[in-house]
């Protein structure tokens, strides 16, 4: 395969795009540290979908994890460990909090420590036999590799980011509330005095992950329905303006990675009450990102507190769906905390470019059950190539004018992927998820 661009040409045409889009800083010239649209994308890359089923699994393997009241079961016992285990991996500094042993890690913000994000899902099932595999082991993978993704010195968030997995949530929300209620009169104290540490940042708002695995239509069929999506539950009655806000950027990821599924905002902004983000709807603006944009959520789940909810109950195009919420909740958080990277960009031979439309060419993604369709227009020739984040190319197409292309993506295999086009002389990128 020859190289498509020499080094020299690709920074010329990332010149034409920053004088079109004016969305980057020149910092990509170093190609040391990535900003803005450039740092989504690279930090969307570290959460993969493998790590993310690996994460699931694991969790779903453990059994219920549940806790009867404040008294935790074996397997819940074991959870917690792990968590504490696999975040303290990370390099995260990781605390079990209270009567109900949640557990959170914090990603401490470079410029304004004293203010975060919370990213949250609760660690606990409900009894029976069940992996709790939906409900919410699926949450709580996301917000373990949301940690990963931005763990390590090599990333730089604004604020701060709070990896909070609440536990006695089946039996009455009791962990959110727990820390909601001991924590609050915290908010942005500075403790010691003088040390600029601040245990608990005030909280800029909260993302709680809660079933995001299962959309198979309502009444449910036995195979994920075409038009699955994420809805995003956000609070219309408190903060409603930075709730909704936060759900609007879910969604508006979308222009910076695909993620190969749709996010819709229910009207009226859903539902919060089953979620521990109603605890804290009070408090901060607060989404609740769940399965099932076009119907019921998880209601319309026949496997929710049921014993089939297991690991192996569930496809890859489910797992895609809840990784598909996984890029989206990263890429916001890495958005909303102005998150920047040295080193380490999603495809090492092309550094990112952001998606501005150039002025005589322009393109775009659509994926279906089974097909990615990649539609290019330029005035002279173009070329889109397809390939894996280590810049091992999959598919490479030459073409001039007004052209689709489209694959079959079982030939490809799910996981996240990069588009580049070089069309009319401009080179835009954008990652991709292919789910199925
Ligand atoms: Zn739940």
């Amino acid at each position: 395969m020859p190289t498509l661009l020499s080094g020299r040409r690709i920074f010329a045409a990332v010149a034409v795009a920053l004088t079109i889009g004016g969305l980057l800083t020149p910092q990509i010239f170093s190609q040391t540290r990535l900003t803005g649209n450039d740092a989504v994308v690279a930090i969307a890359a570290r959460s993969t979908f493998p790590n993310y089923k690996t994460t699931l699994k694991a969790l779903s393997d453990m059994g219920t994890r549940q806790m009867i009241d404040s008294i935790p079961t074996e397997s819940n016992t074991i959870a917690v460990a792990w968590l504490v285990r696999e975040l303290g991996a990370m390099g995260y500094a990781t605390t079990i909090f209270g009567t109900y042993r949640s557990v959170y890690c914090t990603k401490i913000g470079s410029r304004a420590p004293d203010s975060m994000y919370i990213l949250c899902a609760h660690l606990d099932g409900v009894g029976g036999f069940s992996g709790n595999c939906d409900d919410d082991a699926s949450g709580t993978a996301l917000v373990v590799e949301a940690a990963r993704a931005f763990a390590g010195a090599a990333v730089s968030t604004r604020c701060s980011i709070r990896f909070f997995l609440t536990n006695g949530h089946e039996a009455g929300y009791k962990g959110a509330i727990e820390y909601r209620d001991n924590r609050h009169d915290l908010q942005g104290k500075e403790n010691p005095p003088g040390s600029r540490q601040f245990p608990e940042p005030v909280w800029l708002g909260l993302i709680n992950q809660d079933l995001i695995l299962y959309d198979h239509g309502n009444p449910a069929g036995p195979v994920q329905i075409p038009q699955a999506s994420i809805r995003v539950n956000y609070c219309p009655w408190s903060y409603a303006e930075s709730s909704l806000y936060m759900a609007q950027q879910f969604i508006a990821i979308d222009k910076v990675i695909f993620v190969g599924y749709p996010a819709v905002i229910p009207a009226g902004g859903g539902g919060l009450g089953a979620f521990d983000a109603g605890q804290f709807a009070n408090y901060c603006p607060v989404i609740s990102p769940e399965e099932g944009g076009g119907d019921a959520g998880y209601i319309a789940n026949p496997l929710h507190h049921d014993d089939a909810d297991t690991y192996e109950t569930y496809s890859e195009a489910d797992f895609a769906l809840a990784f598909s919420a996984v890029q989206r909740e990263v890429g916001e958080m890495a958005f909303l905390t102005q998150t920047t990277i040295t080193g380490n960009t999603p495809a090492k031979s092309e550094p990112p470019v952001a998606n501005a439309a150039p002025l005589s060419s322009s393109w775009s993604l659509l994926t279906r059950q089974h097909e990615l369709t990649i539609s290019a227009s330029s005035r002279g020739t173009h070329t889109v190539k397809l390939s894996s984040l280590d810049g091992t190319p999959i598919m490479r197409r030459i073409g001039q004018g007004r052209m689709s292309y489209s694959l079959r993506t079982e030939s490809v295999g799910a996981g996240l992927y990069v588009v580049t086009i070089n069309a009319d002389g401009n080179v835009m990128q954008k990652s991709v998820v292919i789910a199925r």
